[in-house]
């Protein structure tokens, strides 16, 4: 199963098909992203209609950086914190379903805190970019390698903010030691990958110090990078996969650890969307009041 890729440029021409099929490819997701967070059915879908009343009305200045589905996500959770945040008091008393923190507080986490603005300033755009590339270049290499223990414990250091400690006893390791290595041959990859791409510069400087110990690693905050990027995040097909059960042990056990250990929502809302699009048509009902929201801001904007 490959991901549904759209045509930006139609999109942004508000071609009326193009915004239908890319609803009936992302609904699902955004749908599932929403649901686990606000407790009902109606809230939930108020904030898929914001969703893409808000993606139509931004698709001009669509950043081809990103994908289009971290463009919808990064929509659907501002929606989401603004209706949770409407209705907070009773969302904080009910925690929710599973171990996950409460929606709002866990969602807050995401979004730009004034320090989180000074750290990026700090590394500046230009660095973050090319750290998110030779991130994901490093998730591609030590996937393809097999080496999928490596890539978990560099996930939970660095994307969870894990302690030595707690890793190693996570994963079995001999010591402390062990984790300490994963990470300094990590850091050490890394910087290769990034002198490829350019010498000298901000990154590489900032890489050379965190590699240098533990006291000098905070200078470097990886961890909004590793999550804003995605850079660990598996595409479509590998849930699928996994859901149906044909992965190997090895993906499949990192596949498991970045959704029921690192928590990814933007990984979870899919995989919510990918177990329900198993058992049911449902949400077509669903896409079709979407759809027709956003077709009256289509028309409005494309009629003469
Ligand atoms: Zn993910």
């Amino acid at each position: 199963m490959t991901d549904f890729t759209p045509d930006i440029e139609r999109l942004k021409l508000l071609d009326d098909a193009e915004w239908l099929a890319v609803q009936r490819a992302y609904c699902g997701r955004l749908y599932a992203f929403a649901k686990r967070r606000i407790a009902d059915r109606q809230g939930s879908e108020d904030v898929l209609q914001e969703t893409w009343l808000g993606a139509v009305r931004g698709i001009g200045d669509f950043d081809t950086r990103y994908t289009f589905e971290q463009y919808l996500f990064g929509i659907c959770r501002n929606r989401t914190i603004d209706a949770l945040r409407r209705r907070k008091p009773r969302t904080l008393e009910r925690g929710s379903e599973d171990d996950e923190l409460p929606g709002i507080e866990m969602l807050a986490t995401d979004v730009d805190t004034p320090s989180r603005i000074l750290r990026r300033e700090e590394l500046g755009a230009r660095a973050r970019e090319l750290l998110v590339a030779v991130l994901k270049e490093w998730v591609e290499e030590t996937w393809t390698a097999g080496e999928f223990q490596r890539l978990m414990v560099f996930e939970a250091l660095i994307g969870g903010g894990w302690r030595n400690r707690d890793a190693w006893k996570h994963f079995g390791l001999r010591d402390e030691t062990a984790v300490a290595g994963i990470k300094f041959r990590a850091l050490k990859r890394l910087r290769e990958l990034a002198a490829v791409r350019e010498s000298g510069g901000d990154l590489l400087m900032a890489l050379e110090r965190a590699s240098e110990g533990e006291e000098h690693a905070l200078d470097l905050d990886l961890r909004p990078v590793w999550s804003d990027g995605r850079v660990s995040c598996p595409s479509r097909h590998w849930l699928a996969r996994l859901i149906a059960g044909n992965l190997d042990a090895g993906p499949a056990g990192f596949v498991r650890f970045h959704l029921d250990a690192m928590k990814c929502p933007w990984c979870r809302a899919n995989h919510d969307d990918l177990v329900a699009a198993d058992r049911n048509n449902a949400l077509d009902p669903l896409i079709e009041r979407v759809h027709k929201s956003t077709v009256h801001y289509l028309r409005s904007r494309t009629l003469p």
